[in-house]
């Protein structure tokens, strides 16, 4: 792929950008209902897309790639108007007379590059935000998940002027030739490793970025109430998409004394889902690919489960795999697991817990299963996170008012719902000066006593 191969694309929709075309609320909604249109058109496609890629099921395909971005496309065309109105601004005293607000304006040309894990919805959820903001945009699909980066392209394509918003499938090489070009902001999805090649590239322009990146999100076991409910929930939260998932609890921290328990528990809840042999459930996933089979197994292997453990590379299957007596030390604690691996370890004091949190990189989510209340207001005080879930995993996801997104390795800058609009808009300060007077005393030569231009300062307030 050689460097400005996607020049004369970039160069469309900029001009395109420029025609204004784009900034209308009127324009913007009707994109929207284009998109969702187009995607409903393809909603069987998609579903076989994604079962072509790893056997998603089909509940979780229609819930976390489909219904979840008719919910967004629905919340956005409902509230563009007014979040893409001017807000006014009250004046200090030294701008008596000036009119003062902030300007809701796109950035321009945006790139969403996104991953295979919900190939669908990451791509498209962020999309919406850009649409919203009044941007044109290129999206880059994952080529792991093959199938469903063609299906994207022809939903893309179906909806939208390459102009206005166009479709790149590609891997590495055209990625790397789509970020050689000058976009005006970019949105990417995807492992902190490449986050920073995404990041050192944008510094060459300069462009602003959103990394959505990930991490080991840690799940605390603290209070007995509930703990089947517990149990469920984690589970649930782990193993769904076959724990192929960035917010996915990736270990879970138990009371000592609540351990044994949580695990039964635990062991019933996967039966209940899946059966007694998970590999013919229709509602479990399959590994994307080889090199992720091989690095699952690699995490398993030397450690005790006491679920599942059992896998076929020959179909990508890895069972429900729950792991006990795990070491802090041990290599699945030292990667992020983006499967269906489970480590349980456990601590005796909370302060033990937080410090086992603390003392690690900031995670993208973080989950506490308790109901004191002073346990909770511990971990929101003592810990930091992408984002704090009480007693459920994953489902912060689907808030509409809830910014999602990462801090420090697990990423920068949030999305979702406003927050979306937010991200693909450049708040811009305009200001309008009176004629009315002039003050005159700012002009050199400074010809007042220094003590009044400090009692002026005061006007400022
Ligand atoms: P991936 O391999 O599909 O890569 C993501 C994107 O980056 C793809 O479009 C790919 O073409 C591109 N890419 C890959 N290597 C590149 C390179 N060297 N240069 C330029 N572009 C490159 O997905 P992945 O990275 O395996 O995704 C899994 C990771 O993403 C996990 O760490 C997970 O936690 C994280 N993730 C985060 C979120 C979030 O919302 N924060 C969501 C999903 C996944």
């Amino acid at each position: 792929m050689k460097t400005g191969a996607y020049g004369d694309l970039i160069n469309r929709q900029r001009k395109y950008f420029r025609t204004g075309a784009t900034l209308s609320v009127d324009y913007r909604r009707a994109q929207l209902k284009a998109l969702r249109a187009s995607l409903m058109k393809h909603e069987g496609d998609v579903i076989d897309a994604v079962y072509g890629d790893f056997k998603k099921p089909k509940v979780e395909a229609y819930t976390s790639e489909i219904g979840i971005i008719y919910a967004d496309i629905d919340n956005a065309a409902r509230n563009v108007k007014r979040w893409a109105r001017p807000r006014p601004v009250v004046n200090p005293p030294v701008h008596i007379y000036t009119k003062s607000e902030v300007r809701p304006e796109p950035y321009g040309t945006a790139l969403i590059i996104s991953p295979w894990n919900y190939p669908v919805q990451l791509l498209l959820s962020p999309l919406v935000g850009a649409i919203a903001a009044g941007n044109t945009a290129v999206v880059k699909p994952s080529e792991i998940s093959a199938r469903t980066s063609s299906v994207i392209n022809t939903i893309i394509t179906d909806a939208f002027d390459p102009a206005y918003v166009a479709c790149v499938e590609g891997g590495v090489d055209e990625t790397r030739a789509l970020l050689d070009e000058p976009f005006d902001y970019i949105l990417y999805t995807g492992s902190t490793a490449v986050g920073r090649i995404i990041m050192e590239a944008a510094a060459k322009h300069p462009t602003p970025v959103t990394l959505e990146l990930g991490g080991k999100s840690p799940c605390i076991v603290e209070d007995e109430a509930k703990l089947a409910q517990t149990a469920r929930r984690i589970v649930w939260g782990k193993f769904f998409n076959a724990g192929q998932t960035c917010i996915a609890p990736d270990y879970v921290l138990a009371r000592r004394d609540l351990k044994d328990e949580l695990l039964v528990h635990m062991e019933a809840a996967v039966g209940e889902f899946y059966g007694d042999d998970p590999k013919q459930s229709p509602h479990y996933a399959r590994i994307i690919s080889d090199r992720h089979v091989d690095r699952l197994v690699s995490l398993i292997e030397g450690e005790r489960a006491a679920v599942g453990g059992v896998f076929d590379k020959q179909s990508r299957y890895i069972a429900p795999t729950i792991l006990d007596d795990v070491s802090p030390e041990s290599k699945v604690m030292a990667e992020e697991i983006f499967g269906p691996v489970l480590p349980v370890l456990s601590y005796d004091t909370l302060t033990d817990a937080v410090e086992f949190v603390t003392e690690r990189p900031r995670p993208l989510a973080l989950y506490f299963f308790g109901t004191d209340k002073q346990k909770i207001e511990r971990i929101v005080r003592e810990t930091s996170s992408g984002g704090l879930l009480i007693n459920d995993t994953i489902i912060q996801i689907t808030h509409p008012r809830l910014p999602f997104g990462g801090v420090g390795p697990s990423g920068m800058g949030a999305y979702h719902g406003k927050a979306s609009f937010d991200t693909f808009t450049h708040y811009r300060s305009v200001m309008r000066q009176t004629n009315l007077f002039d003050l005159t005393l700012r002009y050199p030569p400074y010809r007042f006593p220094f003590w009044f231009y400090r009692q002026v300062m005061k006007l400022f307030r």
